[in-house]
């Protein structure tokens, strides 16, 4: 067994672990963990008290994976609704889809009976405020909100203050693996944005046969590497855990164009292993783990990779490349 979380999940972990240790299932243990940082308002970067785009308006985001039957579930821009990875999950649960977004979503939330919430807190609005009159030229402001936009989501709130996620990986006690994402998306986004969080296979997947990973920093660059099925898949082919996630930090370092940022990739095995790396991380990148036999939860500093350059190194798949398959 074993719980993993970034920095922002530290308040919902002692809940999974907990769960985990009394044979809850993984997808139930994460969910419940979500919940709580979903919930509380000191965390700006997950749902009530998370940033707002650039109307001033939060649109959140959040995806659940379970990686026995790869039924996964998730929502974009959902607004008006207090858990979106609650919401996630009974999209997994009842709909023949896997995805619903915007009014969809908050249809959908609605009809299941989802904790409607004003997520925009007083301190939210004020901080929106203020970039508002501080950014916008007074002409856009008079016109507002019927505007060009495009520059203006180009001068976002600085990203690594504006920007975060709390992902959930988990194996429970009968070795069933999951994943669960959550996130308000950057500051001051672009409306409609969505990030890595709900796009299975980019911000998360959970495979129970190999393991699970799960992203958080600049989506933008999880989803172009497809990063976090690749990790998985790299485990399918063979590497271990600490290999695959190396591997997907080399398919990033071709990434030279775009938004090139921080990303923080975070990756379990079957076997509870894991490695985290923070992609042009800083030390303030930490993760939280707990493992059966453990009593609670520790902190642990992500390693650091940077990439500065498009070179590519030989890495683990071009040795995996050489072999007969
Ligand atoms: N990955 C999230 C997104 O791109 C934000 C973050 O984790 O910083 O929306």
């Amino acid at each position: 067994m074993i719980v993993l979380t970034n920095t922002d999940g530290a308040r919902g972990v002692g809940k999974s672990a907990h769960l985990l240790g009394q044979g809850t299932s993984a997808l139930d243990a994460i969910e419940a963990g979500i919940r709580i940082v979903e919930a509380d308002e000191t965390v700006r970067t997950v749902g009530r008290g998370g940033w707002p785009n650039l109307l001033g308006e939060v649109e959140l985001d959040g995806s659940i994976m379970d990686g026995t039957t790869l039924r996964t579930g998730a929502v974009g821009a959902l607004q008006g609704f207090l858990h979106p990875v609650s919401v996630a999950r009974q999209v997994l649960e009842r709909l023949p889809h896997e995805m619903l977004v915007g009014a969809g979503a908050a249809r959908f939330a609605a009809e299941i009976g989802a904790e409607r919430s004003d997520n925009l807190t007083a301190d939210s609005r004020r901080s929106w405020q203020s970039w508002f009159e501080r950014e916008v030229p007074p002409d856009l402001r008079q016109a507002w909100p019927d505007v060009p936009m495009i520059d203006l989501c180009r001068h976002a709130i600085d990203p690594e203050t504006g920007r975060d996620t709390t992902v959930f990986l988990a194996q429970d006690s009968n070795g069933h693996i999951a994943t669960g994402t959550s996130t308000s998306g950057w500051g001051w986004k672009y409306p409609g944005r969505l990030g890595d969080s709900p796009i299975i296979g980019a911000g998360s997947y959970a495979d129970t046969r190999y393991g699970a990973c799960a992203c958080t920093g600049a989506g933008e660059m999880a989803i172009r590497t497809g990063a976090a099925r690749a990790v998985v898949l790299y485990m399918k082919m063979g590497l271990s855990v600490g290999d695959a996630v190396e591997e997907a930090v080399e398919d990033m370092r071709r990434l030279t164009t775009g938004l090139v940022s921080r990303v923080t990739i975070h990756a379990i095995d079957a076997a509870a292993n894991h490695k985290v790396v923070a992609v042009n991380g800083n030390p303030s990148n930490t993760y939280w783990m707990w493992r059966d036999g453990e009593t609670e939860p520790r902190c642990h500093p992500a390693e650091i990779r940077v990439i500065t350059s498009a070179d590519s190194k030989p890495t683990a798949s071009l040795r995996y490349a050489a072999q007969p398959l």
